[in-house]
């Protein structure tokens, strides 16, 4: 079942956009301010997200770009101002529709339908290829850029995503801090290798039983790090 954010402040268009999705056969969750709404964004995973322009928190401008920053789930935004939509569309954020409100909930459901089809076939289209590292208890779809540990998924920031890969793709290589992070940070990026440190705990919390004791990546002292096979 497709899972769908809304993010609105106003509860009464909130329940009524839930209301109608939920009728369509969508599980929805509400968030009704903008702090909350990116952190459910960003945490857990929708297939969809309905998001308000004006919001209290974090506003949708910056809600919609942070999520894009680290995932592709589609974006609907909706703003009471024509004109807030034609300056967010200039703005290039990269949501996928955009709603001035009032709409009428039909054709919400018609757009959600519409985007999570386009998304599906995107999604298909490159799933013959999908390439998928598995190892013990830990899968990786590459293609698809999803984790799962003992068959539960996790989600990975985009820097986890690829410094996990890159390692699981070259299993019993031990690798420096130095080289890791040339690997996986852009020449411009601003940090240094301490920042590979702290993906990698972030990465263990993730997928290992008992971090102190690591069963994937394994602590080489002195040296780096190597992903055990
Ligand atoms: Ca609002």
């Amino acid at each position: 079942m497709s899972k769908i954010l809304i993010i609105e402040d106003e509860e009464a268009i909130a329940d009524l956009e839930k209301d109608y999705l939920e009728l369509s056969g969508f599980e929805v969750q509400v968030a009704n301010d903008g702090t909350t709404g990116l952190k459910l964004a960003l945490t857990d995973n929708f297939n969809l997200v309905i998001l308000d322009l004006m919001l209290p928190g974090v506003d949708g401008f910056e809600i919609c770009r942070r999520v894009r920053d680290e995932k592709n789930t589609p974006i609907i935004m909706v703003s009471a101002k024509k004109d807030d939509i034609d300056k967010i569309r200039g703005l290039g954020l990269g949501a996928d529709d955009y709603m001035t409100k009032p709409f009428s909930p039909s054709e919400l459901v018609a757009r959600v339908k519409a985007h999570l089809a386009r998304y599906e076939r995107l999604i298909g289209s490159v799933v013959e290829e999908n390439k998928i590292i598995e190892i013990r208890g830990l899968k990786i779809d590459t293609t698809a850029r999803r984790v799962w540990i003992n068959g539960e998924e996790k989600n990975f920031t985009t820097k986890e995503f690829d410094l996990l890969t890159f390692l699981a793709s070259h299993p019993n290589h031990v690798y420096t801090k130095d080289e890791l992070f040339r690997e996986i940070w852009d020449m411009e990026s601003i940090g240094d290798i301490a920042t590979v440190t702290v993906h990698i705990k972030k990465i263990r919390e993730k997928i290992e039983y008992d971090t102190s004791n690591p069963q994937y990546i394994e602590t080489i002292w002195g040296v780096g790090y190597r992903f055990k096979m």
